[in-house]
């Protein structure tokens, strides 16, 4: 065994088509009053709702419109207190389960967001056990249905920060893949492509170790075969639960083995900009291999992390000759392919540039790169992308 390792995740999980529909069941034995946070689109959550309150749970709806804020979780936190909740239950794409994950722990923990709140906020620790908490995520994805933090943006700032205790792990994930095939191609291709950097970054990273390892290598095959598919037909049942899987995967691998310089950058960039995180991930994905690749044969020639790029690009293009460069080639195929608009779609310009290199070089993300890349290369990133 390479290294000792510790393994964190939700309490419980459950894979499936129409596992939805076990939530109720689930739920009753968790509380009564749930916060029932979602998307913008409320009624999508409807069959959901029916369900619990037949169950005996009474649901209190939140929705949530695009990434969540302090505010939001200010907000939502004095509604729940005000309607006695004792239970989160978060259905959406990755907004919505942070959303529900930050609202189940301040609802058990005194004060407001900015009193525990990393970087921006006054990071007291959490002390008190997250409410429980059921996480069910819409997209492939974010993997943050098995994850211990949840990211908030401070528009005030213009930076994300996180909320972060081992209790925030979810007491329930459902990863249901009938609930992905009305995504939108965007979104599904923006998402999907983040769950790829999500399993890339932890398997190359620093902080690797063999039980992640084993969910990256099989979340990393079963991505690159269905995200053609999933982008030519939303309706393939087998690729939309091969990307749930992948997705799933990679949040077990990101929660217990770290990411690397997509999200160094996915921070600042984030704050900064109205671009969806997936977006910007899968603009950064292949820059940021090609980069690291360059900078490891530059400097760093006997890395194992070599070895492991050139295993993602076995794993990508299914041939056993593959070397290291052709997991960037892959990569950039596929964001072309799937029409990942480049990073000036949203507003990102030169001038920018200097402000996301030094914000990103102290990213916490940057740490689990695998080789520390100067401020010239981290200028190359943004700029290609
Ligand atoms: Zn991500």
């Amino acid at each position: 065994m390479a290294m000792p390792f510790e393994f964190a995740t939700a309490a419980r999980i459950l894979f499936g088509e129409g596992k939805v529909r076990e939530v109720p069941a689930a739920a009753a034995t968790m509380g009564r009053r749930a916060l029932v946070v979602t998307g913008a689109s409320p009624e999508r959550a409807a069959p959901l709702v029916a369900g619990l309150e037949a169950a005996g749970v009474a649901c209190l709806p939140w929705p949530v419109a695009g990434e969540p804020t302090v505010e939001t979780v200010r907000r939502g936190n004095e509604y729940a207190r005000a309607e006695r909740c004792d239970l989160v239950i978060a259905i959406g794409g990755g907004s919505a389960i942070d959303a529900g994950k930050a609202l189940a722990v301040m609802l058990a923990n005194p004060g407001e967001p900015l009193d525990y709140l990393e970087v921006i906020g006054r990071g007291q620790p959490l002390k008190q056990a997250s409410a429980p908490f059921i996480a069910i995520p819409t997209t492939s994805g974010t993997g943050s249905e098995v994850t211990r933090n949840a990211v908030l943006a401070s528009p005030q700032h213009r930076v994300k920060a996180s909320l972060r205790a081992s209790s925030m792990l979810p007491k329930l994930a459902v990863v249901d893949p009938e609930l992905t095939l009305g995504l939108p191609r965007a979104v599904t291709a923006s998402t999907g492509l983040d769950a790829l950097t999500q399993l890339i970054e932890p398997y190359v990273g620093l902080r690797s170790n063999p039980m992640t390892d084993l969910f990256c290598m099989e979340g990393i095959r079963r991505a690159a075969g269905a995200l053609p598919r999933v982008w030519e037909d939303g309706g393939d049942r087998q690729a939309r639960a091969d990307m749930s899987w992948a997705s799933l995967a990679g949040g077990l691998a990101l929660a217990n083995a770290g990411l690397g310089a997509v999200h160094g950058f996915a921070a600042p960039l984030g704050g900064m900009f109205p671009a969806p995180h997936g977006a910007i991930c899968a603009a950064l994905l292949p820059h940021v291999m090609e980069i690291n690749i360059q900078a490891l044969r530059a400097r760093a020639p006997a890395s194992p992390a070599l070895g492991r790029y050139a295993e993602v690009a076995r794993l990508l293009t299914g041939r056993s000759q593959a070397t290291a460069e052709d997991s960037v080639r892959w990569t950039a195929e596929i964001c072309k392919r799937l029409e990942i608009p480049p990073l000036r779609a949203y507003g990102v310009a030169e001038a920018d540039i200097p402000t996301l290199v030094e914000k990103a070089a102290q990213a916490s993300s940057m740490k689990g790169n695998p080789i520390e890349l100067t401020p010239e290369e981290l200028r190359q990133i943004v700029e290609r992308g």
